[in-house]
């Protein structure tokens, strides 16, 4: 496929850069995987009352990131968006494939994505095991497979009337750091070095998901911002939701901005790759156990209630304690349009 590329043929490329580290990390620890890159397929290995969990993301040069960005952050990003969405389902990582468009043959840029993705796959456990090599514009599509206890997924269809609606970490960072990038906003640089992970290289939450196996009952990551991903629960449940805008869990650097970015960018801002999950109130101090063990703050931001029209919407409550009503509502989410 890279004809242009006398020195590294493709299968050298996946043999250099994607089969040794894989290999390696096949060996070293003991995985569910028989059969890893190097076949027509890999085989894992499936155990009884168990449901195999399967998600795709791809990332394409000049959409999802951009072309010069750091290759590490990007290997790391590329596997945790996925990594993300298994931890929403509860399920534990098995492994993953990896195809990839590449325009040209460039060692550096290939060793650093490597060593982002590799990094990153052996703190979850997760191996490389196959995908597809060829040439074309940059894009990266990761396929992931995670594993959960027959009936013990967490759907988004699951929330009911009196659960609580919580969050993980914090939300808004990853906004932040792509309105200073832009120069949308001011930001001393040294605190943007300190938050810009958070858009570059963020955490899946891959033990909260698994913890929350039996104790929330409906869940899903925020790629495209938190108010606009739990609409996707309360379609998904038949029910509304209402948040109060002052519990949004915000960071030392959001909290710096005005007020009216704070919100926007907390409760609209993508990327941020944190959990959204409701549970019924008796699970509360269970849960408050179990963001004390893995030492990641989880809030409580609403609770949901009944429909009240024929489609699923979300009660925002102010930071004074009253209801924004549809104008106020709409402005909030409008002016983040206009960043978008
Ligand atoms: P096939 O022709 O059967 O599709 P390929 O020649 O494309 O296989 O790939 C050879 C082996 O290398 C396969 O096991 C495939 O899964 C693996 N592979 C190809 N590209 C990648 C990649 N980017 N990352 C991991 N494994 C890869
Ligand atoms: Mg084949």
């Amino acid at each position: 496929m890279f004809s242009q590329s006398p020195s590294l043929g493709e299968f050298d490329l996946i043999q250099h850069f994607f089969k040794a580290e894989s290999d390696a990390m096949l060996s070293e620890e003991n995985l569910p995987i028989s059969l890893g890159i190097g076949d027509d397929c890999a085989l894992l290995q499936t155990l009884p009352n168990e449901e195999i969990a399967i998600t795709s993301d791809m990332l394409v040069s000049g959409k999802h990131f951009f072309a010069d960005t750091n290759p590490e952050w990007l290997g790391h990003k590329a596997l945790a968006v996925n990594l993300s969405d298994l931890a929403a389902m509860g399920a534990k990582p098995l492994g993953f494939t990896l195809a990839i468009a590449l325009p040209e043959v460039n060692s550096k840029w290939l060793e650093s994505f490597s060593k982002g993705l590799f990094a990153i796959a052996k703190t979850y456990s997760c191996p490389l095991i196959g995908g597809d090599t060829t040439a074309g514009p940059l894009n990266i599509c990761i396929t992931a497979f995670g594993s959960v206890p027959k009936g013990k997924s967490i759907r988004r269809s699951g929330a009911t009337i009196g659960d609580d609606i919580w969050v993980s970490g914090s939300v808004g960072d990853a906004r932040l750091t792509l309105a200073a990038l832009r120069h949308e906003i001011g930001i001393e640089k040294t605190d943007l070095e300190l938050i810009q992970s958070r858009m570059h290289q963020p955490t899946p939450r891959v033990h909260l998901g698994i913890a929350l196996r039996d104790i929330a009952s409906a869940a899903l990551d925020i790629s495209d911002g938190l108010l606009g991903d739990l609409k996707h629960i309360l379609k998904a449940s038949k029910v509304d939701g209402r948040v109060f805008l002052a519990e949004l869990p915000k960071s030392a650097y959001l909290l710096q901005q005005s007020e009216q970015i704070q919100n926007q960018f907390a409760a609209c801002g993508g990327d941020d790759y944190e959990l959204c999950f409701t549970a019924p109130s008796t699970q509360r101090e269970t849960i408050a156990q179990i963001g004390h063990k893995l030492n990641l703050a989880l809030t409580r931001i609403g609770h949901i209630q009944a429909m009240k029209n024929a489609e699923s919407s979300i009660e925002l409550i102010a930071t004074d304690g009253n209801l924004l009503n549809e104008q106020e509502t709409a402005t909030l989410l409008k002016s983040f349009d206009h960043f978008a």
